[in-house]
């Protein structure tokens, strides 16, 4: 066989096509806004499994998928992330599953530096709650365009309008509604679509676990079947229709305004639009900036970014997962790629599709697809792996943390379990680990964006480094970015403590409270405090 024919029956599929059908995506939301029940009725619509319930879910609806530890179960909420491929109308949809509790927004935060898009769920009782606001701003910053699913449209809430309001008053997201309810909420007959004015009926089926069933009628059929829920919709959309709240694709890119849909997961309404949505505007994925700023195309040779590792899966096979979201060309099992950050090979031989605690090994990924890359030790959140020339994505950058707490083995004896898992808890991105000589290695600083980070340490500790801690909480609540000339007379200041952090070797000062900071930095000005983070998510 020639080279060029070899290479021919090894090409496959080409990434730029499978690019082009691909969306992926991550929902942010406030906990018990119906996350779940979204993901599963998409799922659902999408006939990716036979009957609603078998996703996710809480209470008895628990399920096949994701809330695979121990302790997630006792608390009833999900930690880790799972990907879900979503196969649909010839496209893939690849939805990111975002960690629920408030606590876990670092988490979060890197699921969302592997997406293209996001759905922003809100509960159409309470509008934009606290999460909400905290993870659509990291959208913001990351420019990450955001679609808007109004949801539990079946229960009492506000009225639609009033939520547009909302939305545009405090976080400056120019709503562009893509269909309008008829009926409020508490009472929805159907939607009307935004431009056409075509009306879907809706029609609730007994428990929700099929279809919602959907009759298209015309403008009259309408009027005599809604009365005068029709004529309001009407109205209100007249006023739409002034205010200009028209769908416009280079503001949505811009992340200036956001498509908005209503509906309701649980009977599966409006889902279906949703759906049709993400494929018609959200964007495929595309090329991608390395840390220069010099965008590697899809058709690139493979390259992909670390936005997540995990232990421990699977208690049988005591291994670290690292998930890489695919930026460029195609992935093959068996692939022997680049780890930029130590320019040494990582053999693929056992990668996989993960669904929840479902494993699948694959052969082939394309970009926005998720592999999950098991042995996968040496690998950090925010690493990128690639093939053929060298690139680098920019490091994903970690909340700052406002919990600080001193962490000993309580059993003296056991310090080496103790050391090896803290550097594996520091290297998945559990927690952020400061050492100093003052501390010394036996008493490292735990730093945490929300205190439930502890109880995760704490409890992986025990259980699989068998080496329980104990956690003395320290009275800062302020970490600031300082360099080696100001570091001594800062660590001299009351209130004040500079320590290094092990991932990156940056020093930290950590500070008692913002009073203090401001005290420090009126009567030292010259002594560096620089936030964390570029982009004000401190
Ligand atoms: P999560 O915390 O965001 O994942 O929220 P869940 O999906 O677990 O939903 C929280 C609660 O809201 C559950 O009791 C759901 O059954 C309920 N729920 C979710 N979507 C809807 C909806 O569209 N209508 C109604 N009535 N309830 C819903």
């Amino acid at each position: 066989m020639t080279v060029a024919a070899e290479s021919a029956t090894h090409k496959g599929p080409d990434p730029v096509a499978e690019a082009a059908r691909r969306r992926t995506f991550a929902v942010i939301s406030h906990p018990d806004a119906g996350k779940s029940t979204l993901t599963e009725a998409l799922a659902l619509h999408a006939a990716a499994i036979a009957s609603a319930g078998a996703v996710h879910g809480k209470g008895e609806r628990r399920g096949v998928v994701s809330d695979w530890m121990e302790m997630e179960r006792a608390r009833g909420i999900s930690i880790t992330s799972a990907a879900l491929r979503i196969d649909y109308d010839g496209h893939v949809l690849n939805l990111l599953d975002t960690p629920g509790h408030a606590d876990f927004s670092e988490d979060t935060y890197r699921v969302l530096a592997a997406v293209d898009c996001a759905i922003m769920l809100l509960d159409s009782a309470k509008g934009l709650e606290p999460q909400t606001l905290k993870l659509f701003e990291v959208c913001r910053a990351r420019r990450v365009p955001v679609i808007t699913f109004v949801n539990k449209w079946d229960r009492p809430g506000r009225e639609p309008l009033e939520l547009l309001d909302e939305i545009e008053q405090r976080i400056g997201l120019r709503p562009t509604p893509l269909n309008w309810p008829v009926g409020i909420a508490g009472d929805f007959r159907g939607l009307i679509e935004r431009p056409g004015g075509a009306y879907t009926k809706l029609e609730r089926t007994p428990g929700g676990a099929t279809r919602a069933r959907e009759e298209t009628l015309n403008a009259q059929q309408a009027a005599r079947a809604e009365g005068p829920a029709w004529a309001q919709a009407g109205e209100e959309l007249e006023l739409l229709a002034e205010i200009g709240a028209d769908y416009d694709q280079a503001s949505f890119l811009a992340g200036a305004s956001s498509p908005v849909l209503f509906g309701a997961a649980l009977p599966n309404f409006g889902v279906a639009a949703l759906l049709r949505t993400l494929i018609a505007l959200a964007p495929a994925p595309s090329a991608q900036p390395d840390a220069g700023g010099r965008p590697r195309p899809v058709q690139a040779p493979f390259s992909g970014l670390v936005f997540k590792m995990q232990a421990n899966m699977d208690k049988a096979h005591r291994d670290r997962m690292a998930f890489v979201r695919v930026c460029s060309g195609r992935f093959e099992r068996g692939m022997v790629l680049t780890h930029a950050a130590t320019g040494r090979p990582f053999a693929t031989k056992y990668s996989q599709a993960v669904f929840g605690s479902q494993r699948h090994t694959i052969d082939t990924a394309y970009p926005g697809d998720v592999i999950a890359l098991v042995n996968a030790a040496a690998l950090r959140v925010g690493d990128t792996l690639y093939a053929g020339p060298k690139v680098e994505f920019a490091p994903i950058p970690s909340f700052a943390p406002e919990h600080f707490a001193v962490a000993r083995a309580t059993d003296a004896g056991r310090h080496k379990q103790f050391r090896r898992g803290i550097d594996q808890l520091d290297t998945e991105g559990v927690i952020q680990v400061l050492s100093s000589e003052v501390r010394g290695d036996q008493a490292p600083v735990l730093a945490a964006v929300g205190p439930l980070q502890f109880d995760v340490v704490a409890h992986r500790m025990a259980h699989e480094f068998r080496a329980p801690i104990e956690l003395a909480h320290l009275d800062y609540s302020i970490a600031r970015r300082t360099d080696a000339a100001s570091a001594p007379a800062l660590h001299a200041l009351p209130g004040a403590e500079v320590l290094t952090r092990r991932s990156d070797h940056a020093l930290l000062a950590l500070i008692h409270n913002k009073w203090r900071l401001r005290v420090i930095q009126r009567d030292n000005p010259d002594l560096t405090t620089a936030p964390l983070l570029a982009g004000g998510l401190e």
